[in-house]
């Protein structure tokens, strides 16, 4: 939930319900185009900074797959990702996140350990049927 000093604008809104609206983990190239048909006038920058203000109160998650474009999700909840190495897509896996995982490593290490993510890789069905 956003914090009471960002403003909940309509823009902001529409990026945001746009987003909740998929599990693709679109790109901000393809957020804005999603917003784009709700909102024409919106520019690409305006789809930047509410992405970058949205993830920075914890309303959206951003992915950074494997060195590719930044990626977003509605979806805050702790979960893991699988991403195809050959078009990009990024999905959610049916796993658990591992519940033990960060208080070992609080034992283990000096670091105040704030999260993890688990990034998959595979290749997915839409490329493995093209291959035959
Ligand atoms: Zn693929
Ligand atoms: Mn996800």
């Amino acid at each position: 939930m956003l914090p009471k000093q960002y403003r909940l604008t309509r823009q902001r809104r529409a990026i945001l319900e746009e987003i909740a609206k998929v599990t693709s983990h679109p790109t901000a190239d393809e957020v804005y185009k999603m917003v784009r048909r709700r909102l024409p006038r919106i520019s690409l920058g305006t789809v930047y900074r509410n992405l970058e203000v949205l993830s920075e109160t914890g309303a959206i998650q951003k992915l950074a797959p494997g060195g590719s474009h930044m990626r977003f999700d509605a979806n805050c909840h702790a979960h893991y990702h699988i991403r195809c190495v050959r078009c990009g897509r990024v999905d959610d896996v049916p796993v658990a996140p591992l519940p033990d995982i960060e208080q070992s490593l609080r034992k283990q290490t000096n670091y105040e350990v704030l999260g993890h993510s688990v990034e998959f890789l595979g290749v997915c069905p839409e490329c493995k049927a093209d291959n035959g």
